[in-house]
């Protein structure tokens, strides 16, 4: 196996060779609400996946799970985190912005995406799992969208 530990050298991936794409390509399952690009690095040898995305204004994505959980590591603009607690039946949200870190756990229904006055650029680090693929649910809706944009303007 060419991706087994240790037969990979250093390696530099730049920008202009990472393919820029639409996170909502016509035909394929809809993940997004809003308009949202996607630069993808996904690294060898573990496979874990690397992606800049960009939200325009109100842009998200829909409520779903990692298998292994998530990083993001937000660059720029501000945006919004959403996780549903499913025990208390809660959904606490926070607002994010430049310089900010997230810690999704394994499974852990959430969304995130960009506030209603501002685009949000975060990078998503999401490990690669044996379980599977993350698992996309239904799109927030504008009412849990509204409630989380209030909440973080407080
Ligand atoms: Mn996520």
């Amino acid at each position: 196996l060419r991706e087994a530990a240790g037969e990979v050298d250093m390696r530099v991936v730049a920008q202009q060779d990472m393919e820029l794409e639409r996170g909502n390509k016509p035909g394929e399952p809809q993940h997004f609400t809003g308009t949202v690009w996607m630069l993808r690095c996904s690294v060898p040898p573990f496979g874990t996946g690397i992606h800049q995305v960009f939200f325009e204004r109100e842009a998200r994505t829909h409520w779903h799970r990692h298998p292994e959980g998530q990083i993001l590591y937000v660059v720029s603009g501000r945006g919004l985190v959403q996780k549903l607690d499913e025990k208390k039946g809660t959904k606490p949200s926070e607002e994010i912005s430049a310089g900010d870190f997230v810690y999704f756990a394994p499974n852990e229904k959430h969304w995130h995406g960009a506030r209603s006055d501002s685009f949000m650029v975060h990078v998503a680090i999401t490990p690669r799992s044996r379980a599977g693929e993350t698992c996309w649910e239904e799109e927030v809706s504008p009412e849990d969208y509204s409630v989380a944009s209030l909440k973080g303007q407080e």
